[in-house]
């Protein structure tokens, strides 16, 4: 199925796939960011006026993104770039694998074997670095990466967080990278990996970051949260997790290390919502201005110089770059 294809079909069905829902911090209140992601599937995005959360308002169902990550034809959608025949589905992918190594290993005592789990694994090549300190676990939808996992020495779980329970164990680390953005019942899938934690756990996170990149290339249909370092640090911490280094990871991402501490009761992020609402104005500003100015500066180009002359000078340049 090709992108156009799977884009009609998608748009015609979003209504009775998706549903509406709260913000994680219990508000209905939000305004609308965006209608579409960047490759023009409808993605509502909103923004908690209460804790300044972006979201995606309605979602996906449950059963219909399960669905679209077994399929792993959402790893294709996101890279188009490969080929139909191409082996490899997680091509470029594995491009960032070392930043949960490298962010942790200062941590990690390595005079022990530890147990390290990573949740929505993909390719594995985040895990592969550790495989000298520790024994290795994942968890995927993808048939794919369960096949890796195989090729690779790595106990491995099909499915999301539900099957966790499955390996029967407590983890020294555990690694969502790229993965709670995705997450359909946030509050629920945190609160059950914790459970496979113990006091010293190590939990790194990863995610794109809107404080760093806030443009349309961001939003991806797939994605349920979009989250700014506050934001991020704010909800989990209301669920019992408490962040031991923030920092930023291959340049426009954020990442988190978290241990398990108390849960926090506050509501201080009062100021979040106002702070979204001018970057996102300032970039709507942007946006229109250039693609303003680029259009009536080539009619008024074309205006002085004349459309036969205009097309000439297009043609030129065009054998040029093609060189
Ligand atoms: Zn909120």
């Amino acid at each position: 199925m090709d992108l156009d294809n799977y884009r009609d079909k998608y748009n015609k069905s979003f209504n009775f796939n998706s549903e509406l829902r709260k913000c994680l911090c219990g508000s209905d209140k939000y305004k609308k960011l965006f209608s579409y992601d960047r490759y023009l599937l409808r993605n509502k995005i909103v923004v908690c006026k209460k804790c300044g959360l972006i979201f995606a308002n309605p979602i996906l169902k449950k059963d219909y993104l399960e669905n679209f990550y077994k399929s792993d034809f959402y790893r294709k959608l996101y890279n188009l770039e490969l080929d139909n025949n191409k082996k490899d589905i997680f091509s470029k992918e594995g491009d960032n694998s070392n930043n949960s190594f490298n962010f942790l290993k200062k941590f990690i005592n390595e005079r022990r074997q530890i147990n390290i789990l990573e949740v929505g694994s993909g390719h594995n090549t985040n895990l592969i670095h550790f495989k000298k300190i520790g024994n290795l676990y994942a968890v995927d939808y993808s048939n794919e990466s369960k096949k890796l996992a195989k090729k690779m020495g790595i106990t491995f779980h099909q499915g999301g967080v539900e099957v966790i329970k499955k390996f029967n164990l407590n983890f020294d680390c555990i690694i969502l990278s790229h993965v709670i953005e995705h997450f359909h019942d946030f509050k629920n899938d945190i609160r059950e990996i914790i459970k496979f934690s113990n006091q010293n756990t190590l939990f790194y996170i990863e995610v794109p970051s809107m404080d760093l990149k806030y443009n349309l290339d961001q939003l991806q249909n797939a994605h349920n949260f979009y989250f700014t370092k506050n934001t991020l640090i704010f909800h989990l911490n209301k669920l019992g997790l408490d962040c031991i280094e923030h920092g930023i990871a291959s340049n426009i991402h954020q990442y988190g290390i978290f241990k398990k501490g108390s849960t926090k009761q506050d509501n201080s992020l009062s100021n979040e919502y106002n702070k979204i609402i001018k970057i996102h104005k300032k970039f709507c500003y942007e946006f229109y201005w250039l693609y303003l100015v680029n259009f009536y500066f080539r009619k008024f180009i074309k205006l002085i110089i004349g459309e036969k002359l205009t097309i000439l000078i297009k043609k030129i340049l065009k054998k040029q770059r093609n060189k």
